[in-house]
């Protein structure tokens, strides 16, 4: 098969490059620290000195980034991809930037090569599986090219032209990450209610939050939020959506709060621990507020609703 490039390879392009390679594909490997090369070169994947090299090495080229900046230094510069770019390559965008950073790298390769932006929802489960929920965007042509490699990665869903998967993936994080604060301040709520913990658990089932809240309060009862999806990374993904939304003056003001539920978290030193995290930030709230003197905390003999 032809080689495959990964540029990045963090929680997620490390597993993507490790999928690759399971599925029969040369890949070849670069990563800003050089520790996280090692396990893939154990397994067979080959090492670039460079982005550039790595461009110039592939058929196809996987980014997979923190954010925007990550992107564009990997690209520019005479070590970055634009410098190793030819008209077989197909540059597969796969980070969470948004459509402003798609559009970017895009200006900067083409036309000497093609550029698919196929960002991803699920997580490091389903990047280590292969069933990664892969939203691309570009023309059928480009997508067509870019399938054979998606198609080990995942289910390839063709959003619209370039830049609608980026757009997609926006849309899909403002919706979980919106949803999980909701969790936490209905939560909140409750608890400065007087409500117990099984009473809450039991009228959020009959909510629309009931997916979500059956999902997060086992974390929210044993304190711990297993590292997946870093909580920085998801700080970035609501700066994106509100920069997006300032764009075009839409008002998004319960997204704002999001944002603002994240950066508190990252303040308290959370911004490496999962996302999700961010419930014990606005749940630790709610406890200052009962604590507070003169608060008044309805006891209530109820437990369940
Ligand atoms: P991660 O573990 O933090 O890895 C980030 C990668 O970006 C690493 O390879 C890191 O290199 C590189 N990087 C950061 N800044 C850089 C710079 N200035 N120059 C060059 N490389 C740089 O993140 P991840 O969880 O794999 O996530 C990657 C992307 O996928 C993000 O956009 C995230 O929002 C998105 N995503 C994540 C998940 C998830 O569940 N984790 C799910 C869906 C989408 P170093 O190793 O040198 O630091």
């Amino acid at each position: 098969m032809d080689p495959v490039a990964v540029v990045g390879l963090g929680s997620m392009g490390g597993r993507i490059a490790g999928r690759l390679l399971d599925a029969g594909h040369a890949v070849v490997v670069w990563n800003r620290s050089p520790n996280r090369l090692e396990p893939l070169l154990a397994r067979g994947a080959m090492a670039a000195s460079t982005p550039r090299e790595a461009a110039r090495r592939g058929r196809a080229l996987i980014t997979m980034l923190a954010d925007p900046e990550a992107l564009r230094s990997v690209s520019e510069g005479p070590d970055g991809i634009a410098a190793g770019t030819h008209p077989d390559l197909v540059v597969i965008e796969m980070s969470t930037v948004g459509p402003a950073a798609v559009d970017a790298l895009a200006s900067l390769l083409e036309p000497n090569a093609e550029v698919v932006d196929a960002p991803v929802l699920g997580s490091i489960g389903e990047a280590e599986a292969g069933t990664l929920t892969i939203l691309a965007g570009g023309s059928a042509e480009v997508v067509d090219q870019a399938r054979p490699v998606l198609a080990s990665l995942g289910t390839v869903v063709h959003v619209g032209p370039r830049g609608s998967g980026a757009a997609a993936k926006l849309v899909a994080n403002a919706a979980l990450l919106g949803t999980l604060a909701v969790v936490g301040e209905t939560l909140a709520l409750a608890d400065t209610l007087g409500l117990t913990r099984e009473a809450s658990a039991n009228v959020l089932a009959v909510t629309p939050l009931a997916e979500q809240a059956r999902r997060r309060l086992p974390l929210i009862q044993a304190g711990t939020y297993p590292p997946r999806f870093g909580l920085s990374l998801a700080r970035k993904d609501a700066d994106l959506i509100l920069e997006s939304a300032a764009r075009s003056a839409v008002r998004l003001h319960a997204l704002q709060a999001v944002r603002e539920w994240l950066a508190a978290a990252e303040n308290e030193g959370r911004g490496s621990d999962d996302y999700t995290a961010m419930l014990a930030t606005i749940l630790r709230t709610g406890e200052r507020a009962i604590d507070r003197p003169g608060a008044v905390r309805r006891t209530t003999s109820a437990t369940t609703a």
